[in-house]
Protein backbone atom coordinates (compact mmCIF):
# COMPACT_ATOMS: atom_id res chain seq x y z
CA UNK A 1 0.00 0.00 0.00
CA UNK A 2 1.06 3.33 -0.55
CA UNK A 3 1.03 6.69 1.58
CA UNK A 4 -0.38 9.02 -0.65
CA UNK A 5 0.64 13.41 0.21
CA UNK A 6 -2.55 15.19 -1.68
CA UNK A 7 -2.36 19.18 -2.02
CA UNK A 8 -5.43 20.12 -0.07
CA UNK A 9 -5.97 23.21 -2.05
CA UNK A 10 -6.16 21.09 -5.70
CA UNK A 11 -7.06 17.97 -4.69
CA UNK A 12 -3.81 16.47 -7.01
CA UNK A 13 -1.25 13.85 -5.42
CA UNK A 14 1.71 15.72 -4.51
CA UNK A 15 3.81 12.39 -3.94
CA UNK A 16 2.85 8.22 -3.02
CA UNK A 17 5.48 6.99 -0.95
CA UNK A 18 5.58 3.24 -0.58
CA UNK A 19 4.40 2.12 2.70
CA UNK A 20 7.32 -0.10 5.10
CA UNK A 21 7.46 -3.95 5.05
CA UNK A 22 7.55 -5.45 8.45
CA UNK A 23 10.74 -6.40 7.83
CA UNK A 24 12.55 -2.90 6.85
CA UNK A 25 10.71 -1.45 10.09
CA UNK A 26 12.26 -4.20 12.31
CA UNK A 27 15.79 -3.99 11.07
CA UNK A 28 15.20 0.07 11.56
CA UNK A 29 14.01 -0.46 14.93
CA UNK A 30 16.98 -2.51 15.56
CA UNK A 31 19.56 -0.25 14.13
CA UNK A 32 17.81 2.21 16.38
CA UNK A 33 18.44 0.22 19.16
CA UNK A 34 21.90 0.00 18.11
CA UNK A 35 22.28 3.74 18.07
CA UNK A 36 21.02 3.87 21.67
CA UNK A 37 24.04 2.19 22.87
CA UNK A 38 26.22 4.87 22.50
CA UNK A 39 23.84 7.79 22.27
CA UNK A 40 23.14 7.39 26.03
CA UNK A 41 26.79 8.40 26.88
CA UNK A 42 27.10 10.77 24.96
CA UNK A 43 28.34 13.96 26.45
CA UNK A 44 25.35 16.66 27.14
CA UNK A 45 27.68 19.50 25.48
CA UNK A 46 27.58 17.23 22.23
CA UNK A 47 23.78 16.31 22.49
CA UNK A 48 23.44 20.07 23.23
CA UNK A 49 25.94 21.09 20.26
CA UNK A 50 23.61 19.17 17.61
CA UNK A 51 20.12 20.81 18.53
CA UNK A 52 21.95 24.15 18.56
CA UNK A 53 22.72 22.76 14.70
CA UNK A 54 19.67 21.79 14.27
CA UNK A 55 18.24 24.96 15.13
CA UNK A 56 20.43 26.42 12.33
CA UNK A 57 19.34 23.83 9.90
CA UNK A 58 15.37 24.56 10.63
CA UNK A 59 15.73 28.33 10.25
CA UNK A 60 18.35 27.93 7.03
CA UNK A 61 15.14 25.56 5.47
CA UNK A 62 12.19 27.47 7.16
CA UNK A 63 10.87 28.20 3.70
CA UNK A 64 11.29 24.95 2.10
CA UNK A 65 9.68 23.33 5.10
CA UNK A 66 6.53 25.40 4.97
CA UNK A 67 6.69 25.06 1.22
CA UNK A 68 6.07 21.19 2.00
CA UNK A 69 3.19 22.18 4.84
CA UNK A 70 1.82 24.14 2.46
CA UNK A 71 1.46 21.46 -0.31
CA UNK A 72 0.76 18.57 2.21
CA UNK A 73 -1.89 19.67 4.34
CA UNK A 74 -2.53 23.27 3.26
CA UNK A 75 -1.22 25.61 6.39
CA UNK A 76 -0.31 29.27 4.80
CA UNK A 77 3.51 29.90 4.32
CA UNK A 78 4.12 32.26 6.89
CA UNK A 79 2.51 30.15 9.23
CA UNK A 80 4.60 27.43 8.28
CA UNK A 81 8.09 29.55 8.64
CA UNK A 82 6.30 30.92 12.44
CA UNK A 83 5.96 26.85 12.55
CA UNK A 84 9.59 26.27 11.97
CA UNK A 85 11.04 29.32 14.20
CA UNK A 86 8.94 28.12 17.07
CA UNK A 87 10.87 24.23 16.11
CA UNK A 88 14.64 26.39 16.47
CA UNK A 89 13.16 28.00 19.74
CA UNK A 90 12.64 24.10 21.24
CA UNK A 91 15.94 22.99 20.37
CA UNK A 92 17.80 25.82 21.48
CA UNK A 93 15.83 25.65 24.84
CA UNK A 94 16.15 22.12 25.28
CA UNK A 95 20.09 22.94 24.41
CA UNK A 96 20.40 25.11 27.15
CA UNK A 97 18.51 24.02 30.01
CA UNK A 98 18.59 20.16 29.49
CA UNK A 99 21.47 19.02 31.45
CA UNK A 100 20.40 21.46 34.16
CA UNK A 101 16.54 19.75 34.04
CA UNK A 102 18.42 16.38 34.28
CA UNK A 103 20.88 16.78 36.50
CA UNK A 104 21.46 14.28 39.72
CA UNK A 105 19.44 15.24 43.00
CA UNK A 106 21.11 14.75 46.04
CA UNK A 107 18.98 13.38 48.79
CA UNK A 108 19.92 12.84 52.41
CA UNK A 109 19.60 10.14 53.93
CA UNK A 110 21.24 7.29 55.85
CA UNK A 111 23.45 6.52 53.43
CA UNK A 112 27.11 7.83 52.47
CA UNK A 113 25.39 9.55 49.52
CA UNK A 114 21.87 9.18 48.25
CA UNK A 115 20.46 11.06 44.92
CA UNK A 116 18.55 10.25 41.83
CA UNK A 117 19.50 9.96 38.56
CA UNK A 118 17.68 10.35 35.19
CA UNK A 119 18.82 7.79 32.98
CA UNK A 120 17.58 7.26 29.56
CA UNK A 121 15.03 4.82 28.62
CA UNK A 122 16.06 3.64 24.70
CA UNK A 123 13.76 3.71 21.71
CA UNK A 124 10.64 6.06 21.92
CA UNK A 125 7.85 5.54 19.24
CA UNK A 126 6.17 9.10 18.42
CA UNK A 127 2.90 8.88 16.70
CA UNK A 128 2.10 12.60 15.40
CA UNK A 129 -0.36 14.50 13.51
CA UNK A 130 -0.14 16.23 10.79
CA UNK A 131 -1.74 19.68 12.28
CA UNK A 132 1.80 21.02 12.95
CA UNK A 133 3.93 18.59 11.22
CA UNK A 134 7.21 19.88 12.49
CA UNK A 135 5.85 21.15 15.82
CA UNK A 136 4.52 18.02 17.05
CA UNK A 137 7.52 15.91 16.26
CA UNK A 138 9.98 18.40 17.58
CA UNK A 139 7.88 19.10 20.97
CA UNK A 140 9.29 15.29 21.97
CA UNK A 141 12.41 15.13 19.64
CA UNK A 142 14.40 17.59 20.95
CA UNK A 143 13.64 16.79 24.75
CA UNK A 144 14.10 13.01 24.14
CA UNK A 145 17.46 13.21 22.14
CA UNK A 146 19.13 15.61 24.59
CA UNK A 147 18.13 13.12 27.16
CA UNK A 148 19.38 10.42 25.54
CA UNK A 149 16.53 8.39 23.97
CA UNK A 150 16.33 7.58 20.09
CA UNK A 151 13.17 8.82 18.44
CA UNK A 152 11.24 6.97 15.31
CA UNK A 153 8.46 8.75 14.13
CA UNK A 154 5.51 7.40 12.34
CA UNK A 155 3.73 10.49 11.41
CA UNK A 156 0.37 11.52 10.15
CA UNK A 157 -0.07 8.90 6.80
CA UNK A 158 -0.81 12.30 4.72
CA UNK A 159 2.77 14.01 5.88
CA UNK A 160 4.78 11.92 4.87
CA UNK A 161 7.11 14.64 2.71
CA UNK A 162 7.58 16.61 6.25
CA UNK A 163 8.53 12.97 7.69
CA UNK A 164 11.15 12.41 5.68
CA UNK A 165 12.61 15.94 5.68
CA UNK A 166 12.45 15.92 10.15
CA UNK A 167 14.97 12.41 9.50
CA UNK A 168 17.05 14.47 7.15
CA UNK A 169 17.45 17.19 9.30
CA UNK A 170 18.51 15.44 12.06
CA UNK A 171 20.65 13.69 9.63
CA UNK A 172 22.21 17.57 8.15
CA UNK A 173 22.56 18.52 11.50
CA UNK A 174 24.74 15.76 12.24
CA UNK A 175 23.15 13.31 14.58
CA UNK A 176 24.87 10.03 14.42
CA UNK A 177 23.41 8.00 12.29
CA UNK A 178 19.82 5.79 13.56
CA UNK A 179 19.01 8.53 16.36
CA UNK A 180 16.01 10.00 15.03
CA UNK A 181 14.41 7.82 12.19
CA UNK A 182 11.48 8.04 10.31
CA UNK A 183 8.63 4.72 9.63
CA UNK A 184 6.58 5.14 6.71
CA UNK A 185 4.04 2.91 7.78
CA UNK A 186 -0.07 3.54 8.41
CA UNK A 187 -1.65 3.30 11.77
CA UNK A 188 -2.27 -0.52 11.02
CA UNK A 189 1.26 -1.31 11.73
CA UNK A 190 1.58 0.76 15.04
CA UNK A 191 0.44 -2.53 17.18
CA UNK A 192 2.76 -4.10 15.64
CA UNK A 193 5.99 -1.78 16.56
CA UNK A 194 4.66 -1.14 20.01
CA UNK A 195 4.97 -4.59 20.73
CA UNK A 196 8.55 -4.77 19.22
CA UNK A 197 10.92 -5.04 22.02
CA UNK A 198 13.41 -2.09 21.05
CA UNK A 199 10.48 0.11 22.06
CA UNK A 200 10.46 1.12 25.12
CA UNK A 201 7.86 3.78 25.32
CA UNK A 202 5.41 5.37 23.04
CA UNK A 203 4.23 9.44 22.78
CA UNK A 204 0.90 10.38 20.89
CA UNK A 205 -0.37 13.15 19.78
CA UNK A 206 -3.30 12.43 17.84
CA UNK A 207 -7.19 12.35 18.56
CA UNK A 208 -9.02 10.81 21.15
CA UNK A 209 -10.06 6.77 19.51
CA UNK A 210 -6.13 6.85 18.09
CA UNK A 211 -4.92 7.47 22.04
CA UNK A 212 -6.83 4.95 23.32
CA UNK A 213 -5.66 2.24 20.74
CA UNK A 214 -2.10 2.83 21.10
CA UNK A 215 -2.07 3.50 25.07
CA UNK A 216 -4.37 0.14 25.18
CA UNK A 217 -1.74 -1.73 23.37
CA UNK A 218 1.55 -0.22 25.44
CA UNK A 219 -0.62 -0.66 28.48
CA UNK A 220 -0.99 -4.60 27.64
CA UNK A 221 2.82 -4.25 26.80
CA UNK A 222 3.24 -2.73 29.81
CA UNK A 223 5.61 0.16 28.33
CA UNK A 224 4.87 3.65 29.30
CA UNK A 225 2.77 6.13 27.24
CA UNK A 226 2.02 9.95 26.94
CA UNK A 227 -0.64 11.08 25.12
CA UNK A 228 -1.84 14.66 24.04
CA UNK A 229 -5.02 14.37 22.37
CA UNK A 230 -7.99 16.27 21.56
CA UNK A 231 -9.54 19.19 23.33
CA UNK A 232 -12.61 21.39 22.93
CA UNK A 233 -11.45 24.39 24.92
CA UNK A 234 -14.03 26.43 26.77
CA UNK A 235 -13.20 30.33 26.50
CA UNK A 236 -15.46 32.31 29.50
CA UNK A 237 -16.36 35.22 28.96
CA UNK A 238 -17.80 37.56 31.94
CA UNK A 239 -20.07 40.70 31.45
CA UNK A 240 -16.99 42.69 33.10
CA UNK A 241 -14.37 41.56 30.03
CA UNK A 242 -13.15 43.77 27.93
CA UNK A 243 -14.71 42.78 24.97
CA UNK A 244 -13.39 44.28 21.98
CA UNK A 245 -10.20 42.57 23.39
CA UNK A 246 -12.05 39.09 24.35
CA UNK A 247 -13.13 39.16 20.94
CA UNK A 248 -10.13 39.72 18.90
CA UNK A 249 -8.61 36.92 21.22
CA UNK A 250 -10.88 34.39 20.99
CA UNK A 251 -11.61 34.99 17.33
CA UNK A 252 -7.18 34.79 16.89
CA UNK A 253 -7.56 31.45 19.13
CA UNK A 254 -10.04 29.88 17.45
CA UNK A 255 -8.80 30.50 13.79
CA UNK A 256 -4.94 29.06 14.69
CA UNK A 257 -4.60 26.92 11.63
CA UNK A 258 -7.11 27.19 10.12
CA UNK A 259 -9.32 26.01 13.37
CA UNK A 260 -7.05 22.14 13.39
CA UNK A 261 -5.39 23.08 16.63
CA UNK A 262 -5.78 20.92 19.27
CA UNK A 263 -5.47 23.83 21.73
CA UNK A 264 -7.78 26.08 19.44
CA UNK A 265 -10.88 28.31 21.05
CA UNK A 266 -13.42 25.37 20.21
CA UNK A 267 -16.86 26.99 22.88
CA UNK A 268 -17.68 30.69 23.85
CA UNK A 269 -19.41 30.12 26.48
CA UNK A 270 -20.65 33.74 27.12
CA UNK A 271 -22.56 35.58 29.59
CA UNK A 272 -26.05 37.06 28.87
CA UNK A 273 -25.14 40.25 29.64
CA UNK A 274 -23.07 40.52 27.06
CA UNK A 275 -23.80 37.82 24.39
CA UNK A 276 -25.55 39.96 21.57
CA UNK A 277 -22.61 42.29 21.34
CA UNK A 278 -20.13 39.72 21.70
CA UNK A 279 -21.98 37.21 18.77
CA UNK A 280 -22.33 40.20 16.46
CA UNK A 281 -18.43 40.82 16.87
CA UNK A 282 -17.13 37.35 16.72
CA UNK A 283 -19.25 37.31 13.15
CA UNK A 284 -17.54 40.68 11.76
CA UNK A 285 -14.32 39.26 12.74
CA UNK A 286 -14.64 35.78 11.81
CA UNK A 287 -16.09 37.11 7.95
CA UNK A 288 -12.80 39.09 7.56
CA UNK A 289 -11.31 35.38 7.19
CA UNK A 290 -10.99 34.96 3.26
CA UNK A 291 -9.76 31.03 2.86
CA UNK A 292 -7.12 31.14 0.19
CA UNK A 293 -4.22 29.50 -1.80
CA UNK A 294 -1.66 28.24 0.92
CA UNK A 295 1.41 28.70 -0.60
CA UNK A 296 0.42 32.55 -1.11
CA UNK A 297 2.50 35.00 0.85
CA UNK A 298 -0.79 37.17 1.75
CA UNK A 299 -3.17 34.01 2.87
CA UNK A 300 -4.33 33.64 6.54
CA UNK A 301 -6.57 31.16 5.91
CA UNK A 302 -5.61 28.00 4.10
CA UNK A 303 -8.08 24.78 3.16
CA UNK A 304 -8.74 22.13 5.65
CA UNK A 305 -5.69 19.14 5.43
CA UNK A 306 -8.22 16.60 3.89
CA UNK A 307 -11.56 16.18 2.07
CA UNK A 308 -12.97 13.58 4.62
CA UNK A 309 -11.75 15.89 7.52
CA UNK A 310 -13.82 18.89 5.68
CA UNK A 311 -16.97 16.50 5.29
CA UNK A 312 -16.41 15.28 8.71
CA UNK A 313 -16.67 19.20 10.45
CA UNK A 314 -19.54 19.88 7.86
CA UNK A 315 -21.78 16.88 8.82
CA UNK A 316 -21.51 18.07 12.64
CA UNK A 317 -22.01 21.54 11.52
CA UNK A 318 -25.57 20.43 9.92
CA UNK A 319 -26.65 18.21 12.59
CA UNK A 320 -25.97 21.28 14.97
CA UNK A 321 -27.89 23.60 12.93
CA UNK A 322 -31.04 20.89 12.98
CA UNK A 323 -30.69 20.73 16.37
CA UNK A 324 -31.91 24.28 17.19
CA UNK A 325 -28.12 26.01 16.16
CA UNK A 326 -28.40 28.80 14.97
CA UNK A 327 -25.99 29.56 11.68
CA UNK A 328 -24.86 32.91 11.65
CA UNK A 329 -21.73 33.02 9.20
CA UNK A 330 -20.95 30.25 6.86
CA UNK A 331 -21.68 26.85 7.05
CA UNK A 332 -21.65 25.69 3.24
CA UNK A 333 -19.37 23.87 1.61
CA UNK A 334 -17.62 26.16 -1.02
CA UNK A 335 -18.03 25.09 -5.00
CA UNK A 336 -14.80 23.91 -6.31
CA UNK A 337 -12.03 21.43 -5.47
CA UNK A 338 -10.42 21.59 -2.19
CA UNK A 339 -11.33 20.66 1.19
CA UNK A 340 -11.92 24.39 1.82
CA UNK A 341 -14.88 25.62 4.49
CA UNK A 342 -15.68 28.84 4.95
CA UNK A 343 -15.25 30.73 8.74
CA UNK A 344 -18.37 29.60 10.19
CA UNK A 345 -20.83 30.79 14.02
CA UNK A 346 -22.88 29.21 15.52
CA UNK A 347 -24.99 30.80 18.06
CA UNK A 348 -27.40 29.09 20.62
CA UNK A 349 -25.31 25.92 21.11
CA UNK A 350 -26.81 23.39 23.80
CA UNK A 351 -26.52 20.13 25.01
CA UNK A 352 -27.14 17.12 22.93
CA UNK A 353 -25.68 18.97 19.61
CA UNK A 354 -21.99 18.15 18.48
CA UNK A 355 -20.88 21.31 18.56
CA UNK A 356 -21.55 21.29 22.41
CA UNK A 357 -20.07 18.32 22.84
CA UNK A 358 -17.45 16.93 20.27
CA UNK A 359 -14.58 18.62 19.11
CA UNK A 360 -14.92 20.93 15.48
CA UNK A 361 -11.70 20.29 13.85
CA UNK A 362 -12.25 23.40 11.57
CA UNK A 363 -12.77 27.56 11.11
CA UNK A 364 -16.26 26.85 13.15
CA UNK A 365 -17.06 29.48 16.71
CA UNK A 366 -19.54 27.98 18.35
CA UNK A 367 -21.30 30.21 20.86
CA UNK A 368 -23.11 28.72 24.14
CA UNK A 369 -25.12 31.46 26.51
CA UNK A 370 -24.94 31.16 30.01
CA UNK A 371 -26.81 33.28 32.57
CA UNK A 372 -23.60 34.18 34.98
CA UNK A 373 -20.29 33.07 36.38
CA UNK A 374 -21.35 30.02 37.82
CA UNK A 375 -23.31 28.77 34.86
CA UNK A 376 -20.61 29.27 32.86
CA UNK A 377 -17.86 27.46 34.71
CA UNK A 378 -20.57 24.69 34.63
CA UNK A 379 -20.99 24.39 30.95
CA UNK A 380 -16.96 24.87 30.58
CA UNK A 381 -16.44 21.66 32.27
CA UNK A 382 -19.49 19.79 30.90
CA UNK A 383 -17.34 18.03 28.69
CA UNK A 384 -14.86 15.04 28.17
CA UNK A 385 -11.58 17.10 27.13
CA UNK A 386 -9.35 19.11 29.02
CA UNK A 387 -7.09 20.23 27.46
CA UNK A 388 -6.97 24.17 27.34
CA UNK A 389 -9.09 26.53 28.56
CA UNK A 390 -9.41 30.33 29.06
CA UNK A 391 -11.62 33.37 30.97
CA UNK A 392 -12.35 37.06 29.99
CA UNK A 393 -12.81 39.30 32.17
CA UNK A 394 -10.92 42.75 33.56
CA UNK A 395 -10.84 41.77 36.92
CA UNK A 396 -7.81 39.87 36.96
CA UNK A 397 -8.07 38.22 40.39
CA UNK A 398 -11.57 36.91 39.55
CA UNK A 399 -9.34 35.53 36.54
CA UNK A 400 -6.78 33.89 38.03
CA UNK A 401 -9.27 32.27 40.50
CA UNK A 402 -11.53 30.40 37.89
CA UNK A 403 -8.61 29.63 35.56
CA UNK A 404 -6.49 28.08 38.59
CA UNK A 405 -9.17 26.73 41.19
CA UNK A 406 -12.55 26.02 38.70
CA UNK A 407 -11.52 25.28 34.82
CA UNK A 408 -10.79 21.80 34.09
CA UNK A 409 -7.84 21.69 32.04
CA UNK A 410 -4.00 21.16 31.74
CA UNK A 411 -3.82 25.32 30.62
CA UNK A 412 -5.54 27.88 31.71
CA UNK A 413 -5.36 30.91 30.00
CA UNK A 414 -6.97 34.56 31.37
CA UNK A 415 -7.35 37.31 28.55
CA UNK A 416 -5.34 35.79 26.27
CA UNK A 417 -5.56 32.51 23.82
CA UNK A 418 -4.30 28.97 25.04
CA UNK A 419 -0.88 28.67 23.45
CA UNK A 420 2.08 26.20 24.10
CA UNK A 421 5.50 27.61 25.52
CA UNK A 422 8.52 25.39 25.64
CA UNK A 423 9.12 26.86 29.35
CA UNK A 424 5.74 25.59 30.61
CA UNK A 425 4.37 22.25 30.76
CA UNK A 426 1.84 21.28 28.17
CA UNK A 427 -0.87 18.72 28.29
CA UNK A 428 -4.29 17.68 29.04
CA UNK A 429 -6.60 15.83 31.50
CA UNK A 430 -9.82 13.63 31.36
CA UNK A 431 -9.99 12.13 27.73
CA UNK A 432 -7.26 15.23 26.61
CA UNK A 433 -4.83 12.72 27.72
CA UNK A 434 -2.24 12.30 30.63
CA UNK A 435 1.48 12.52 30.72
CA UNK A 436 3.05 16.66 29.99
CA UNK A 437 5.47 17.57 27.06
CA UNK A 438 7.44 20.79 27.16
CA UNK A 439 9.58 22.63 30.55
CA UNK A 440 11.38 20.10 32.77
CA UNK A 441 8.37 18.05 33.17
CA UNK A 442 8.51 17.21 29.63
CA UNK A 443 12.04 15.76 29.25
CA UNK A 444 11.71 13.41 32.50
CA UNK A 445 8.61 11.60 31.16
CA UNK A 446 10.87 9.64 29.20
CA UNK A 447 13.27 8.35 31.75
CA UNK A 448 14.52 6.09 34.56
CA UNK A 449 14.07 8.11 37.94
CA UNK A 450 16.83 5.89 39.19
CA UNK A 451 18.08 6.35 43.26
CA UNK A 452 20.97 5.80 43.66
CA UNK A 453 22.37 4.56 47.13
CA UNK A 454 25.84 4.40 48.00
CA UNK A 455 26.84 3.08 51.47
P1 LIG B 1 -5.45 11.06 14.33
O1 LIG B 1 -6.30 10.60 13.23
O2 LIG B 1 -5.68 10.53 15.68
O3 LIG B 1 -3.95 10.72 13.88
C1 LIG B 1 -2.84 11.01 14.70
C2 LIG B 1 -1.79 9.94 14.49
O4 LIG B 1 -2.26 8.71 15.03
C3 LIG B 1 -1.49 9.66 13.03
O5 LIG B 1 -0.13 9.36 12.89
C4 LIG B 1 -2.35 8.45 12.73
O6 LIG B 1 -1.85 7.68 11.66
C5 LIG B 1 -2.25 7.70 14.02
N1 LIG B 1 -3.37 6.82 14.31
C6 LIG B 1 -4.68 7.02 14.03
N2 LIG B 1 -5.42 5.99 14.48
C7 LIG B 1 -4.56 5.11 15.04
C8 LIG B 1 -4.71 3.84 15.68
N3 LIG B 1 -5.90 3.28 15.83
N4 LIG B 1 -3.61 3.22 16.13
C9 LIG B 1 -2.40 3.79 16.01
N5 LIG B 1 -2.19 4.98 15.41
C10 LIG B 1 -3.26 5.64 14.94
O7 LIG B 1 -5.44 12.61 14.48
P2 LIG B 1 -5.23 13.72 13.35
O8 LIG B 1 -6.49 13.81 12.56
O9 LIG B 1 -3.95 13.50 12.65
O10 LIG B 1 -5.06 15.01 14.27
C11 LIG B 1 -6.12 15.69 14.81
C12 LIG B 1 -6.36 15.30 16.27
O11 LIG B 1 -5.16 15.45 17.02
C13 LIG B 1 -7.35 16.22 16.95
O12 LIG B 1 -8.19 15.48 17.78
C14 LIG B 1 -6.46 17.14 17.77
O13 LIG B 1 -7.10 17.75 18.84
C15 LIG B 1 -5.39 16.21 18.18
N6 LIG B 1 -4.18 16.98 18.56
C16 LIG B 1 -3.82 17.03 19.87
C17 LIG B 1 -2.71 17.77 20.24
C18 LIG B 1 -2.28 17.87 21.67
O14 LIG B 1 -1.17 18.31 21.92
N7 LIG B 1 -3.09 17.48 22.64
C19 LIG B 1 -1.99 18.44 19.27
C20 LIG B 1 -2.40 18.36 17.95
C21 LIG B 1 -3.49 17.61 17.61
P3 LIG B 1 -2.56 7.73 10.20
O15 LIG B 1 -2.43 9.12 9.69
O16 LIG B 1 -1.77 6.75 9.42
O17 LIG B 1 -3.98 7.32 10.44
Amino acid sequence: MALESINPATGEVVARYEEMKPQQVEEILQQAHQAFQSWRRTPFARRADLLREAARVLRGRAQEYARLMALEMGKPVRDGRAEVEKCAWACEYYAEKGEAFLAPELVETDASKSYVSYQPLGVVLAVMPWNFPFWQVIRFAAPGLMAGNVGVLKHASNVSGCALALEELFREAGFPENTFRTLLVSSKQVEAIIENRHVMAVTLTGSTPAGRAVAARAGAMLKKTVLELGGSDPYVVLEDADLAAAVETCVAGRMINGGQSCIAAKRFIVVDAVREEFQARVVEQMASYQPGDPLDEATRMGPLARVDLRDELHAQVQESIRQGARCLLGGEVPPGPGAYYPPTVLADVGPGMPAYHEELFGPVATIIAARDETDAIRIANDTAFGLGAAVFTRDVARGERIAREELQAGSCFVNAFVKSDPRLPFGGVKESGYGRELSYHGIREFVNVKTVWIR
